[in-house]
């Protein structure tokens, strides 16, 4: 039988440094990948504009680099394989937006931020969760000139289809079901014209031919949406699988008191990256066996989803210095 060509991403956020959680996403895409002789991807997710930069887009770039996880599709790469810059590709989101819009699966809204503020407040004073009820779902086309001479420039909500079960068949989590009424239409390009993180996500994924999707657990409730979104667009959906959160020792979030959290930190402290990489790897991944210490080629061998947990990957300092001791 011949088997699909497994094609996985790295689709960080330039908003800051590369940190330990991403660094973990990015070398267990890159392992997948090498395991089946597939193609990695780096592709820069930079719409939030005024948060993205170019110095942090080097700073991941350059993580990366030092851990020795390489990709053979994306930034720097020239041709049909790259540059993959969100900010660069906006036609293409639109021929997008056009369809969706076109099947009527997608419309404008005209509310504001003040509007907005208000109706969620409406909600939470009456128990409800907080999301949008479809107040300019139905405008005729009067409505809409009408709120345009006033001067407001709309946003493009997805229709979200009522009543559905949305079931997130996971690689690490197994099945998480979602109900579709409990998400509310959502904006999938904003009102300065820029598409939004799960819009331009799923249209990416679909373009880049990705077949399995590995990221952090804090996108599991954003996987709903875009499986709507791939539905509505009959694009073809990849496979994923969501990576436990890092906690520190004392269970509490990751932070600095736990040690660095960029990657770059540990390069300039001399840590040897082959100590990190080992590390990363067991952050969530279990081999097995009692062995732990692991080359990348090691690790590529041994590396599957199958061993990867559920429950909260541990950050300990103290096994990352015995690991770079022993390197
Ligand atoms: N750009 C997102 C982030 O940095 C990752 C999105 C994804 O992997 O789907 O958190």
């Amino acid at each position: 039988m011949l088997m699909e060509e497994v094609r996985v991403r790295f689709a960080p956020s330039p908003t800051g440094p590369l940190h330990i959680g991403g660094a973990r996403s990015a070398l267990f895409n890159y392992l997948l990948a090498r395991k089946y002789n597939g193609k990695m991807i780096v592709r820069i997710e930079d719409t939030d504009l005024e948060r993205s930069s170019r110095e942090s887009e080097e700073n991941i770039l350059e993580a990366l680099r030092w851990l020795g996880i390489e990709w053979d599709e994306g930034i720097d790469k020239g041709g049909p394989h790259g540059p993959y810059r969100q900010s660069e590709r906006q036609d293409l989101y639109q021929k997008y937006v056009t369809r969706l819009l076109e099947q009527g699966q997608a419309y404008y809204c005209y509310c504001t931020e003040e509007e907005l503020a208000a109706q969620r407040e409406e909600l939470l004073a009456r128990g409800e969760m907080p999301r949008y009820m479809g107040e300019c779902r139905d405008l005729t086309p009067a409505e809409r000139e009408k709120l345009e001479k006033e001067g407001r420039k709309p946003a493009i909500r997805f229709r979200v289809p009522e009543n559905r079960k949305i079931i997130v068949d996971d690689l690490v989590r197994g099945e998480v079901v979602f109900e579709s009424n409990g998400i509310g239409d959502f904006i999938i390009v904003k009102s300065d014209g820029i598409p939004t993180y799960n819009f331009a996500v799923v249209v990416d994924d679909a373009e880049m031919n990705i077949t399995h999707v590995i990221r952090g657990e804090e996108h599991l409730s954003n996987t709903p949406r875009q499986l709507l979104l791939f539905e509505a667009l009959g694009l073809p959906v990849p496979r994923y699988a969501h990576i436990s959160l890092i906690l520190g020792k004392d269970r509490s979030k990751m932070s600095k008191r736990h040690g660095a959290t960029s990657v770059i930190q540990y390069k300039e402290k001399g840590y040897l990256p082959e100590a990190l990489v080992n590390f990363l790897a067991l952050l969530g991944w279990a081999p097995e066996g009692e062995e732990e210490i692991f080359d990348l080629s090691e690790l590529i061998e041994h590396f599957s989803l199958e061993r990867v947990a559920k429950n909260p990957a541990i950050f300990d300092l103290d096994k990352l210095n015995w690991l770079n001791g022993y390197y």
